[in-house]
């Protein structure tokens, strides 16, 4: 099943999607438009921390937040801001396919021999780092987990509009993801 949708022509967006600073993050980055100029940020986007992405938008268009796996349950109080006092109207949650976030468990070992060789940890600090955190930062599955975080920021933030997106590194583009 292909839960995700291209954007590859302004028809392809979502109707939801229409005349909303995430519509226009879709068009600017995949569709080339030409930049518009803000002077006040319109969109919240929580991204990955990951190397590989790197979104086209014009300046003063958006605030972003990149945290493992775009996920933003431990970044409230900086949602908040881009919301209260930002003026952000939209949140754009945009997780990646490949993602180092899922299944943290397979990369333990380079996770704790990382940590030794490149920061001077000792092993037995390194191990246990790992064994406390992993588990809150590891989310299962990219798509699963951004349409659960999409559904838990709803919650929270009953008026803003937040929208499930995918980046696929492959060609870096962004996806919408079905909902339903
Ligand atoms: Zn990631």
């Amino acid at each position: 099943m292909n839960r995700l949708l291209p954007v590859m022509t302004e028809q392809d967006i979502l109707p939801q999607y229409h005349g909303t600073p995430v519509g226009l993050l879709l068009e600017y980055h995949n569709l080339n438009r030409e930049y518009d100029a803000y002077t006040q940020a319109r969109l919240l986007i929580g991204m990955c921390m990951d190397n590989r992405k790197h979104l086209h938008i014009p300046d003063n268009f958006a605030y972003i937040i990149r945290s493992g796996g775009a996920n933003l349950r431990y970044s409230e109080f900086k949602v908040s801001y881009a919301i209260g006092a930002g003026g952000a109207k939209s949140i754009a949650l945009i997780g990646h396919n490949q993602c180092g976030m899922v299944n943290l468990a397979a990369r333990k070992d380079i996770f704790i021999q990382g940590l030794m060789e490149n920061a001077g940890w000792e092993r037995e600090q390194a191990e246990e780092h790992f064994m406390q955190l992993a588990p809150m930062f590891e989310i299962g599955n990219e798509i699963d987990f951004v349409l659960s975080e999409t559904q838990r920021l709803r919650t929270r933030y009953p008026k803003i509009q937040v929208a499930p997106l995918l980046y696929k590194v492959e060609d870096n583009l962004l996806y919408q993801v079905k909902e339903n």
